[in-house]
Order: C-alpha cells, then structure tokens, then sequence
C-alpha cells in the first residue's frame, strides 16, 4: 500500500503558477487518455486516470491548492505523509460536479457513470427505409407513398403495459429512480457508479400484470403509410427525414425520425453528374457536313438544335439550363451536355450508293488535286520544271 505519492503538478505535466485553463487543458487531455470507458479493463491506465482525476480536482480549486501548495499532500491526509492512503474523499457528488464539464466536452453530455437519470425522457429511435424513384422524378421532384411498420401506443392498456385493472408499480429495486448506484472503493476514497436499473431496465416502473396485447410493453406494431414529398433535384443515395414518425420516445420523449432513403433509377439515355445531364446524339453524316437542325430528347422534353456545317464526330454541346435543379433552389438548375456522333450510313440504297461515289469523286478532285499534281510533276520535272510551276498556279 505504502506507495509515494507523485506530485499533483508533475502529474498535470504543468508548472507551480499553471493557470485554471492551463490544468483544465492539462487534466482533459489526460482523463481523454486514461479514462477507463476508453481502457476497459487496464488497470494502468485507470490508476493513471485516478491520479491526475485527484491532482485536478486538488489544483483546480483555489483553497485546496493553497493548502497543497503550503503541506503538500499532507494537507489531506488525516495522518499525515506515510500512511500511502489517499486521503482526499471523492465521496459524494462532488465528483460530478467537478469533472461534469470536462466530461460533456469530451463524451458528448451526460455519461452512464457519471450520472445523468436515464428516466428522463428520450426520444425515440430511428426508423431506416428506402424509396425507389425514376430518373425524372429526381430530376423534377415527385411524392412517393411509404409503408412501414412502427410502434404505436396499445389501445387496451394505453401504453402503460399493465393489463387493464392493473397498474405498473414502483421498482424495488431502484426505488423509482431508474438508476442504481454502486460505491466501490478505489485508491483515493469512495467512487460512485450509476447504472440503469437492470430490473426496471431505468423506466422506475415495474410491470407485474402484464397486458397481453402488448406483452408489457405498452406499444404495438402498426403497419403506415406516409406520403414523401422528394424534392426536386434529389440524388441517387441522399435521405428525406420525416421528422417526429418515426418510434415513439420513451418517458413522454419525443418520437425518432423516418430516414428515407432515395434511390434514383437509371436511364436509357441520360446520365447524371452532380446537377449536369450527359447524353449522346447521332447525328447523320449529311446534317454534320452541311450543317442543319436536329432533334435533341432533354428532361424538358424534345429540343432543336442547329448543328454548325462541318462538325466533327464526338463533339459536344451545351444545353445551359437544361439540366438538374438545385435541391436548395430549383431555379438554379445544371446544364445538359450533349455529345454528337456523326453517323457512317451501313447500307445504302443504289441511289444513295451512286451519289456518295459521285461525292467522292468530286470531292476527291478537289481534295487530292494537289497529290495529282505532285505525281505529274515527278514525269514533268526532269524536262520541264517551269511548266510546273505554272500549272501550280492553276491550282
Ligand atoms: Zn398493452
Ligand atoms: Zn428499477
């Protein structure tokens, strides 16, 4: 037993004029490390944790740290240095008082054991579904019809879970409270831990009578129907939350959420990008050479767009506006970008043949003229170079 005590200074890491932010710093980052809800079972760590828990609750109170500054840790201890007792009492609810803050900081409010009634109210749980949707009803926005099972309120024994006649009673156990507290000794005094009731599992009520509908627990499974109202511009995997539908809460709490999930499906020929439509267009071989209008398939419905003589295969076109709205403001909406694809015809009637090949032949006289040249000038060259040149010019 007889251990030396550290000094509650070095245990913070900080020095003797450390002020009340700087051990709270100190004391946070340590009780983050050690405290044993994050070590379950390491005895080290939970020494550890106990330590720098009685250095901050000693130095972080100015009449405690006075007296630690002027006898040390014999200022504490009944008997004076050498018995190795931790003297300090961390009985009662100081304890809590002390650390609650640090402890809300660092776990997020209120923590099993370190009290917070667990029979207060609570809001219900969360109730998880999908809905699948088209393309366009994403794109535009749609209401969709929903059916799930819930909780609601036994109508025999209105949701107390006594059968009729009868009512719930006052734990035993707990004595209503919903927790029970269990005092173990540790190093430095008395620690308090307070758990949920395991009889009454924290509701403070027992239930001896149970109502048979409801086997006792006061609800009943209820298949609903709700109507979701998806907004306009809503993506494949984003979530609608239908606030208050879904469990109900426990102790007069409010009921959870109806989380449902949006599931967008594909489209024969749009694909979609953030607020952006892509498609792809044919476009015959004639309209791409000489230019023209053509048909383009849009959310919107069937737009016509001039296609520019001489356009290129694979070359793309903005359809501004023509895209998916903006889920905040459906105003705003994305552009639609359109591929052209410039068709090569696979068959071909003997008109169509006939005409392609006198195409060809005059466009090849004029776009392969200068190859022309260049062969007759090689038979050329050697007798007559000038008439080359001329014949040049003719070109
Ligand atoms: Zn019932
Ligand atoms: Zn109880």
């Amino acid at each position: 037993m007889a251990e030396q005590k550290r000094d509650y200074y070095e245990v913070l890491g900080v020095d003797k004029n450390a002020d009340e932010a700087a051990l709270k710093k100190a004391y946070r980052v340590l009780a983050k490390k050690y405290h044993p809800d994050v070590n379950p079972g390491d005895a080290e760590a939970e020494k550890k944790f106990k330590e720098a828990s009685e250095a901050y609750a000693v130095l972080s109170d100015p009449e405690k740290r006075r007296q630690y500054d002027q006898f040390g840790h014999a200022a504490f201890d009944g008997s004076g240095a050498g018995t190795g007792g931790f003297g300090f009492d961390f009985s009662g609810a100081d304890f809590t008082d002390i650390f609650g803050d640090i402890f809300g900081d660092l776990f997020g409010g209120g923590r099993r054991s370190y009290g917070g009634a667990n029979n207060g109210p609570m809001k219900g749980s969360n109730v998880r579904t999908s809905v699948h949707i088209t393309f366009e009803e994403a794109v535009f926005g749609c209401e969709k019809e929903i059916e799930l099972t819930v909780n609601e309120e036994c109508k025999t024994c209105h949701g107390s879970g006594a059968k009729p006649g009868t009512s719930p009673v006052t734990c035993t156990k707990c004595g209503g409270k919903g927790q029970v507290t269990f005092t173990t000794q540790t190093l430095f005094g008395t620690m308090r831990n307070v758990q949920t009731c395991p009889e009454c599992q924290g509701k403070g009520k027992v239930i001896k009578d149970k109502c048979t509908d409801c086997r006792g627990t006061g609800y009943t499974p209820m298949r609903k129907r709700f109507a979701v109202d998806i907004p306009a511009g809503i993506d494949n995997g984003q979530c609608k939350r239908l606030t208050g539908l879904g469990e109900p809460g426990i102790n007069g709490g409010a009921r959870g959420d109806v989380l449902v999930e949006i599931r967008v499906g594909r489209h024969p020929i749009f694909q979609r990008q953030e607020t952006n439509i892509f498609s792809t267009v044919p476009v015959s071989f004639a309209v791409a050479a000489l230019g023209g209008d053509i048909m383009i398939d849009t959310v919107d419905g069937k737009v016509i767009y001039n296609v520019k003589p001489g356009t290129q295969t694979d070359t793309r076109v903005r359809l501004k506006g023509k895209g998916v709205p903006n889920l905040r403001n459906k105003d705003i909406r994305g552009d639609h970008y359109v591929t052209l694809v410039v068709q090569v015809p696979e068959k071909l009637s003997h008109e169509a043949k006939e005409l392609l090949a006198k195409f060809d032949a005059v466009n090849d006289d004029s776009l392969h003229a200068a190859d022309r040249y260049m062969e007759s000038q090689k038979n050329n060259t050697k007798e007559n170079a000038k008439e080359g040149k001329k014949k040049k010019k003719l070109f």
